[in-house]
């Protein structure tokens, strides 16, 4: 069957950045279960894996505006030492992930700790930039009632999704 919204897509991918490094990749693992339409991965992507089959190989670029999107200047900012509790543990170069009030998921970065506090970064770490994805599409299949509520396929015992 051919990829349309509402459909679990399993496959294999590998993420290049525009210097060909690699900076994810299913290779070696199971391939990637997604929901197709449910915003499981970055809109360029979806769309252009929209009515491929199962076997398909498709190289796939992906546009800031279509990925994580651009750098937004503002979301760099310093804040107080005590924010981060105990700041011997903090280390620039450190990744967070945090939830904002409204559920999203939220990046921090930190840059540099100074005496002033620590300049963040709360843009994607991949925000701005071009990626290079090699899909190799495994299967396809349609997606349970539950899956659709949920909005996220549920594979093996590997769910653990919680609800
Ligand atoms: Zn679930």
């Amino acid at each position: 069957m051919k990829i349309t919204d509402n459909c679990v897509v399993f496959m294999h991918y590998t993420l290049t950045d525009e210097e060909g490094q690699t900076i994810d990749s299913s290779l070696g693992n199971e391939a990637l279960p997604y929901l197709h339409g449910g915003n499981n991965i970055v809109t360029g992507l979806e769309k252009a894996l929209t009515n491929l089959i199962a076997g398909a190989k498709v190289t796939v670029v992906v546009q800031p505006e279509d990925g994580y999107g651009h750098v937004v200047p503002e979301a760099i900012q310093t804040i107080p030492k005590d924010a981060f509790g105990d700041e011997d543990d903090i280390q620039p170069g450190m990744q967070f992930q945090a939830q904002s009030p409204e559920g999203q998921v939220q990046y921090v970065t930190i840059k540099e700790i100074n005496d002033d506090g620590i300049l963040v970064d709360g843009n994607h770490p991949l925000a701005g930039k071009v990626l290079n994805f090699e899909i190799e599409v495994v299967d396809v299949r349609e997606a349970t009632a539950e899956e659709l509520e949920h909005g996220h396929p549920h594979v093996g015992d590997t769910d653990s999704c919680g609800h």
